[in-house]
């Protein structure tokens, strides 16, 4: 299937997650009729096989979901989504800051900035279950961390403060910034569990 890529351009890492896309569909065989675009508006959504949400600040990007009338229709998408930092704070049930309105599609509990002030940077290899080809080299800024993940979630990777990598169905949420760096085997992974 053609694969139309919807990164969602309302602030954060937007253009890292276009060239990781980019190139992840490159190395599987994609062609040019694959695309990877910026998503603002439901209409642009509605073009999409699948979404990103991509780290940024998650309170400025939840109030931008509510005013230009998106959280209604990436709740009802019917594509995976690949949610990285602030994107898998906005993809959970339960957030405990009032002013972000989760999107409530992963059933899981967020804990922002879980790692505090002294440690909020962090570069790590890190095992995932699932992931051939060794760890993963996974760099955190300001991460969150899942305190609470429902029963129908895949962890694929959990440090001592909590989960940091879930799969839900089609959707994938990490902590962490796999759109820095070259390595583009989560994006595949991703782009495989959604037949693209
Ligand atoms: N701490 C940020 C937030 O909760 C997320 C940081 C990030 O996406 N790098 O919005």
């Amino acid at each position: 299937m053609d694969a139309k890529i919807g990164v969602l351009a309302l602030q954060g890492n937007v253009s890292e997650h276009i060239d990781a896309f980019l190139l992840a569909l490159e190395r599987t065989g994609h062609d040019a009729t694959s695309e990877v675009f910026e998503v603002r508006s439901p209409a642009d959504l509605a073009d999409c096989t699948a979404l990103s949400i991509p780290g940024g600040e998650s309170t400025t990007i939840s109030r931008l979901i509510d005013k230009n009338d998106l959280h209604e229709p990436i709740r009802q998408f019917n594509g995976g989504i690949f949610a990285t930092c602030a994107g898998m704070v906005l993809m959970a049930t339960e957030v405990a800051d009032p002013r972000i309105h989760p999107l409530g599609l992963i059933d899981m509990t967020v804990d922002r900035n879980a790692f505090g002030r002294q440690c909020e940077s962090f570069e790590i290899d890190l095992p995932l279950n699932g992931l051939d080809g060794g760890p993963f080299h996974a760099v955190f800024i300001r991460a969150p961390v899942i305190s609470r993940a429902g029963p129908s979630l895949t962890v694929m990777a959990r440090l001592q403060k909590g989960i940091v990598a879930v799969e839900h169905g089609k959707h994938m949420a990490l902590s962490f910034h796999p759109e820095l760096g070259n390595d583009t085997r989560l994006h595949e992974r991703f782009l495989r569990a959604n037949s693209l």
